[in-house]
């Protein structure tokens, strides 16, 4: 890839090009744009066959500001100490722009889930579950799902960490299945507010969903369910894809049809009449909305020059690398990003950690109405900080986020910050 770049770097620009609008001062920057610290970890895992193998594992803690460390943990193999600590400031930067009361923070395993046994999974989870056992807890970090983990990971997290710890505390990890402390609404929360931010966007455009054409890149937790909400606004999803390739009917696909499809064969591309896409093609299809729900610099800048969709909003983290931005925004695409698109996740997990906090649980529905009275207000908000600066929209939900950590930092004073 032409301009594939370490997403920590992509990370810092985004910080420098949001400082540039702000009167922070540049120690206080500097701070805010590495992680406080990194957990590197080699665990040794038994192998059904006996065997020992070793995995690298990684936890990155970057700002703890506004609150405990939150974030994800991955498990793929492109996962590297560089990648968790660009998430784990990103997630910073996504709890400000939503006013979730927490800091940034991310795990990874550098493996391929589809390589293991179920046990070994288990295995491996567990090891890594006592490595963090020092370093989590329900007001110190809180782990959550991510790309190819969910439910079972983070039950698994949970129950080592009690164990060990000889406690009950369900809100030391979110993305718990309901019977296990979980929220009603966790698994959809990304997907429904990458809907919301598309609703946004579209009225904030003067432009109608309804009818509109939109392409999925990825169709896992995240981009599926976008996909069927959006598709219940009444677009019409053309084309979704995954690793695998793309599916792609210009007369709109059937989105819970496709990921029955998937969840059947393993991949959504062979979906009923759909015609077979790369990724590429989907990702330039001239579509008016376009859902990148994949990985980390899925758009590069000449790829860029061949999209052709309207509004792109991220559902995914860092799929555009920062020279795709520029191209894009010089081509007028409007692109809501990440930290704002996504945010949903983190905020119904905030809502399931204060459950656990104070056990008492909601009702979906009340998560629904929470989480759109959180995304809507917060989409408006990036939209003024845009207008009135003139920037894009990206570096205006940065100026929002960092406005809000420098507040944080002012109050309990920089020397909290820096001893931290
Ligand atoms: P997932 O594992 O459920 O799904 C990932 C999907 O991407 C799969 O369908 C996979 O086949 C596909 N994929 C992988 N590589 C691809 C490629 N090169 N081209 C096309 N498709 C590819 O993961 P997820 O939880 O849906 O996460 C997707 C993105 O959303 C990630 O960037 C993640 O950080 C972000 N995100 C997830 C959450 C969450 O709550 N799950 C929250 C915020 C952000």
């Amino acid at each position: 890839m032409a301009d594939a770049v370490n997403p920590f770097e992509s990370l810092q620009e985004q910080i420098d090009d949001a400082a540039a609008y702000l009167d922070v001062p540049a120690d206080v920057i500097g701070r805010l744009k590495a992680p406080e610290r990194v957990l590197e970890a080699n665990l040794g895992v038994e192998l059904d066959d006996g065997s020992i193998e070793v995995v690298r594992a990684y936890r990155s803690q970057f700002n703890g500001d506004r609150g405990p460390y939150k974030g994800g943990i991955r498990y793929h193999p492109g996962v590297t100490r560089d990648e968790v600590k660009a998430l784990s400031g990103w997630m910073v930067y996504k709890c400000a722009v939503v006013d979730i009361p927490f800091g940034g923070g991310k795990g990874g395993i550098a493996i391929d889930p589809a390589d293991y046994s179920t046990a070994e999974l288990e295995r491996i989870t567990r090891a890594f579950a006592k490595e963090l056992r020092p370093i989590i807890g329900e007001d110190r970090d809180i782990p959550a799902p991510d790309v190819n983990t969910g439910q079972r990971e983070m039950n698994w997290i949970k129950d080592t960490y009690e164990t060990l710890e000889r406690t009950t505390a369900p809100g030391v990890i979110t993305g718990k299945a309901i019977d296990s402390g979980g929220s009603a609404g966790r698994v959809e929360a990304t997907g429904r507010s990458v809907m919301l931010a598309a609703r946004e966007v579209f009225d904030y455009l003067g432009r109608d969903l309804e009818g509109a054409t939109v392409a999925v890149q990825g169709y896992g937790n995240a981009g599926s369910v976008a996909a069927k909400l959006i598709e219940d606004l009444g677009a019409d999803v053309v084309a979704v894809s995954d690793s695998s390739g793309a599916a792609y009917d210009p007369d709109g696909l059937d989105a819970r049809g496709a990921k029955d499809h998937k969840a059947e064969t393993g991949s959504v591309v062979g979906y009923a009449d759909a015609e077979t896409l790369t990724n590429e093609e989907l990702l330039t299809l001239d579509v008016d909305l376009l859902v990148p729900a994949a990985l980390e610099n899925a758009i590069d800048g000449d790829l860029a020059a061949d999209v052709e969709a309207d509004v792109i909003v991220e559902a995914a983290n860092g799929p555009l690398t920062p020279r795709a931005d520029d191209v894009l925004t010089e081509a007028d695409v409007t692109v809501v990003p990440d930290i704002l698109a996504n945010a949903g996740g983190v905020t119904v997990s905030y809502f399931e950690w204060v459950q656990n906090k104070a056990g008492y649980y909601w009702t979906l529905d009340e998560i629904h109405t929470r989480l759109r009275e959180i995304m809507e207000p917060e989409a408006r908000r990036v939209w003024s900080v845009m207008k009135n600066k003139d920037i894009s929209m990206r570096v205006a939900a940065y100026v929002h986020a960092l406005g809000r950590i420098g507040s944080a930092i002012e109050a309990h004073g920089t020397k909290a910050f820096f001893d931290r």
